[in-house]
């Protein structure tokens, strides 16, 4: 249990992954820009959902419960690929210390405790469970999460605008609807709201769970039925540069808690944009944080790290220089609101690494900085639209090691996944010439039993990683089995068999023989 300010709190935050006053800390950030704006916050982090008492730890909230189970859903955290409990210890199955299906037994929970009181979901798991969703642990379509906890209303994405609107509601007893990135369920359907198929319709067969995947945006107002109501979707508030820069400009205490060691490792990292270009179908990040770059400006950032080298724990080093791809900053456009279009098909999109590069020479630059590391993964594609970038991070910000996501080889299966670009010869190329004669490696990340991806693809994956290593690579390192996510493309040709896009049949690995069958070839290679 968490206070921010005094006893008697206005919002109370249960979270099922562990709190920390740090940047890349959902629930940590929610706390603090609430607290920015004068409200009083309490946080319990992963709570025992098996008893009350920590639960009424903190007595009700004046204004609303947020209820989320973090940046990852319990169900992946809880369980591998193959639906094994990742916890080794069987008496204790939930080693990750919430629940499965975290988001709905909190408000089960909170609903019984504190009759009335008003929930707010949000994190991962609430908001690419906004709409009706397969769910591949349970093998079927789930209705809107929304629906499901009965709860009041639903933030998709960041959610630090929202929820500093709601609180401003609930505090003037203002009706939730109309909150730009939420979800609310309604029994009217707005005129402005454009209607996909409803649940029933969804959970009926795959033509209508294609238009509904088809119709998924986070720039749309979007309606789905649900018996009689609506999950009513208001688009996406249009997060700015100015936003991003208040938001990661807030004193966070940066204290790594001590029952969350591992968070050790990100203490001094700093987030420079949010969104990412590469609408891969596997991934549900286009429709969370969104498909467009918004970046901090260069002098937030680098007022960021001035203030990290105050720090009673910094040693010089910045732990990574990143979003969630980190070549990807300063790649904002224009027309990001209103535009449907894919930006790495498009001409207008700047590509040139400029301002990124500029950002690196400062950061490294920043008196009592010795060492700033890129560690979070580069779109390999479009680095190799920019030699000099390429150099520059070679030559300052790696630890000898750069993670990159070719994902497979297969030209089939890389269209299914959206990735079909360069060779990774090209790039591999391009990144020896960067390094002349630094000694530095490709971290590979590879996924098998991806939608379209048979035994013969496998081999041709292997192949490729029988090729790698005998080059010297370690690409076998970052090998996994495709998990059906909620919400994404790629679980969309899972559920269905189909190809969203083209209709046409896709062969999917769904059988644990199968999906094992594609890693052993892996590991025969
Ligand atoms: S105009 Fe091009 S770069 Fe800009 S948002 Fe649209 S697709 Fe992306």
């Amino acid at each position: 249990m968490i206070a921010l300010k005094g006893s008697g709190f206005d919002v109370i935050l249960i979270s099922g992954e562990p709190y920390a006053d740090h940047p890349l800390s959902g629930v940590g950030v929610i706390a603090r820009v609430l607290d920015a704006k004068g409200y009083r916050v309490g946080v319990i982090e992963r709570p025992d959902w098996k008893g009350d008492a920590d639960f009424k730890k903190l007595g009700p909230p004046r204004l609303f419960f947020g209820l989320t189970a973090g940046s990852i859903d319990s169900m992946l955290v809880n369980y591998t690929a193959l639906k094994r409990a990742r916890s080794k210890d069987e008496h204790d199955p939930y080693a990750s210390g919430m629940p499965d299906r975290a988001v709905l037994v909190y408000a089960n929970k909170v609903r019984q405790l504190f009759p009335g009181a008003p929930i707010v979901l949000g994190g991962i798991e609430a908001s690419l469970r906004r709409f009706a969703h397969y769910d591949y642990w349970e093998n079927k379509v789930r209705r809107s999460l929304l629906i499901d906890s009965r709860s009041d209303i639903l933030v998709y994405g960041p959610g630090e605008l929202q929820a500093i609107e709601i609180a401003r509601r609930l505090a003037d007893k203002e009706d939730l609807a109309g909150i730009l990135g939420t979800c609310v369920a309604r029994k009217e359907l707005p005129p402005e709201f454009a209607e996909i198929p409803s649940f029933e319709d969804v959970g009926a067969g795959p033509d209508a769970f294609i238009r509904a995947q088809n119709a998924f945006s986070n720039r749309r107002p979007l309606a789905q039925r649900h018996d009689s109501r609506y999950v009513l979707q208001h688009p996406m508030p249009g997060y700015t540069t100015g936003d991003l820069d208040w938001i990661y400009g807030l004193p966070f205490s940066r204290k790594v808690p001590a029952h969350f060691p591992e968070f050790k490792m990100a203490q001094f990292s700093v987030v420079t944009h949010r969104g990412c270009l590469g609408r891969c179908s596997f991934c549900s990040l286009a429709l969370h944080q969104g498909d467009r770059i918004v970046s901090r400006s260069e002098g937030s950032i680098l007022d960021e790290i001035r203030r990290l080298t105050k720090h009673p724990d910094f040693k010089g080093t910045v732990d990574d220089l990143g979003g969630p791809t980190a070549n990807m900053y300063g790649m904002d456009c224009k027309s990001r609101e209103r535009c449907e279009k894919n930006c790495l098909g498009c001409k207008r999109l700047e590509r040139s690494h400029r301002r990124l590069i500029e950002l690196m020479r400062k950061a490294r630059a920043v008196p009592g900085v010795k060492k700033v590391f890129v560690r979070s993964g580069i779109r390999y594609d479009l680095a190799m639209e920019s030699e000099e970038y390429l150099r520059e991070l070679s030559e300052h910000h790696l630890s000898g090691l750069l993670k990159i996501a070719p994902e497979h080889v297969s030209p089939g299966v890389l269209r299914l996944m959206n990735k079909d670009v360069p060779p990774l010869e090209e790039f591999r190329r391009a990144f020896k010439k960067a390094n002349q004669d630094r000694k530095q490696h490709l971290k590979y990340y590879f996924m098998v039993a991806h939608p379209g991806s048979g035994p013969n693809e496998a081999r041709e994956l292997a192949r490729e990683v029988g090729r790698l290593e005998r080059e010297g690579e370690r690409p076998a390192e970052g090998v996994q089995i495709f998990t059906p996510t909620p919400m994404t493309v790629s679980t969309c040709m899972y559920h269905t068999g189909l190809d969203p896009i083209t209709g046409a049949k896709v062969h999917v690995p769904r059988t644990f023989a199968e999906k094992k069958e594609q890693k052993r070839i892996l590991s025969r290679r």
